[in-house]
């Protein structure tokens, strides 16, 4: 999740005079044709220096090619909530470009990884009246993998990249998940052998960590929210309920929080590291820990849910399935069409400007029947869908299967060597949401609480979120069927 937010490198600023957040839209439409409605603004207020009181910020969307954005003059903006780190930033705002901007961080990825042995979280299973409870110990942090930058044939480490001129803080490595941090525990459902009945009603993140990766990293995916209204610098991004959430997967939100590709994840001002995507540095090296052993033809375990559920990678080998078939997953969701509008669970008053591309989460829909078309379209055209070939499918090498809502699935013929019993488990995907956003189960308390408070100490939490949703919201926005904060 992202408590803290600010844009820095690349981002073309404007002063405008504009009385409303639209009129300011329909001026920049009117002066650059080129714009793309899904541009972000925020007004001066978060900007002490900025000259005029109606001066907006922009972020262009055309910023994810920054390379050719360059060329002209471009002004380091800030956009946070981050008091401490405004003051600083607001000092490069003027006139100077940040010599970090060259940097897109979306785009970092590696090309050869030099190996460590991995270190994983323990985990300790207990049988407490009737109810299955696992306990997490371990450190909080990534490990600092050093890998071949596949942009400039460098070799540079995780933890080099934290701070960033997106993300100004370092990766704290004495934060743990066991008693004297996080204490983090489960119900573990899998091991009780419960399944998910598909007719649950999902529940939302609402800000609160979907689990946690087996390397101890906490996987959190959430973004901040659209607002569409005046600025609060405490809470930029709480002040009105939309329900739409920015998607940190989206290359330019990614970039504007510092979210590192190949390495899928940012820090929060305490300092925890945390995954916003497949974290394929972190899986690459595990898999290179496997080489040569049995577990390289075992499903591979990737973390635990914060409802009780193992999660594992998208690929399941073929020598660990009934048909001796490979087995890819991937998620039923694709990109709606068309012009943003009023969806369930959103408020009809605050609809983000543009047409659905994956900015928000909202730009997404569940719809099995339409990515099965895709997938087999991109098969037949591209010759591949994802890490999928379309010769192991023709051939018979291997098959692909479409996730639930929550990106999981149960297959009473698939054993997970975790598990004495076929149980429902997770997957991370290689597609959107590559880290599932909705939870089968109310989360556990631990990762309501411990992880990130109710109310944290900077940035906003989420009794903020959840006053902006309130219940004077006739909309229920953000709260699935009138569900209570949790
Ligand atoms: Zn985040």
């Amino acid at each position: 999740m992202c408590l803290c937010h600010q844009a820095a490198g690349g981002f073309e600023r404007f002063t405008l005079q504009a009385t409303s957040p639209h009129e300011a839209i329909t001026e920049l439409d009117h002066r650059y044709q080129t714009v793309k409605k899904n541009s972000i603004f925020v007004d001066d207020r978060t900007f002490p220096n900025a000259p005029a009181s109606n001066s907006l910020v922009m972020m262009r969307s055309e910023v994810m090619d920054r390379r050719k954005l360059f060329v002209g003059t471009f002004y380091v903006a800030a956009l946070s909530g981050c008091q401490g780190f405004l003051g600083r930033k607001a000092e490069v705002a003027g006139d100077s470009v940040d010599s970090d901007s060259s940097v897109v961080f979306s785009s970092v990825d590696f090309s050869d990884i030099r190996y460590q042995p991995p270190t994983l979280f323990t985990t300790e299973l207990t049988e407490e009246s009737g109810t299955w409870v696992r306990r997490f110990a371990g450190q909080a942090a990534p490990q600092n993998l050093e890998f071949l930058n596949r942009a400039d044939g460098t070799w540079v480490k995780v933890h080099d990249f934290y701070p960033n001129s997106a993300d100004p803080f370092k990766i704290n490595p004495n934060l743990t998940l066991g008693p004297g941090g996080f204490n983090l525990a489960i119900e573990d459902r899998a091991q009780a052998g419960i399944v998910p009945d598909s007719n649950l009603i999902p529940w939302a993140l609402n800000m609160i960590p979907f689990g946690v990766a087996i390397d101890g990293v906490i996987l959190d995916p959430s973004g901040p929210w659209f607002d569409g209204g005046p600025a609060d610098p405490n809470n930029p991004f709480d002040r009105q309920c939309s329900g739409w959430e920015y998607d940190p997967l989206f290359p330019i939100i990614g970039d504007l929080l510092g979210v590192v590709g190949a390495v899928g994840g940012h820090t929060q001002p305490s300092g925890l590291f945390h995954y916003h995507s497949y974290p394929k540095l972190m899986i690459a090296n595990l898999k290179k820990s496997l080489e040569g052993t049995a577990q390289q033809n075992q499903p591979l375990l990737l973390g635990f849910s914060a409802d009780g559920y193992p999660i594992y990678d998208c690929m399941i080998p073929a020598a660990a399935t009934q048909k001796k078939k490979k087995i890819y997953f991937f998620s039923a969701y694709v990109l709606r069409e068309g012009a943003r509008q009023a969806l369930p669970n959103t408020n009809p008053r605050l609809v983000p400007p543009g047409n659905y591309d994956g900015t928000y989460v909202q730009d997404f829909e569940y719809n099995p029947q339409k990515k099965m078309a895709l997938i087999q379209s991109e098969l037949r055209t591209r010759g591949s869908y994802r890490s999928m070939r379309a010769a192991e499918i023709a051939s018979g090498a291997a098959e692909f299967r479409l996730l639930d809502r929550c990106n999981g699935f149960f297959d009473a013929e698939l054993i997970l060597p975790e598990f004495p019993q076929p149980v429902y488990a997770y997957v991370l995907t290689e597609d959107w949401p590559q880290i599932p956003r909705l939870l089968n189960f109310k989360p556990s308390e631990s990762f309501r609480n411990n992880i990130i408070p109710l109310d944290a100490r900077r940035g906003p939490g989420r009794t903020a979120f959840y006053d902006a949703c309130g219940t004077e919201d006739p909309h229920e926005v953000h709260k699935l069927k009138g569900r209570e904060r949790y």
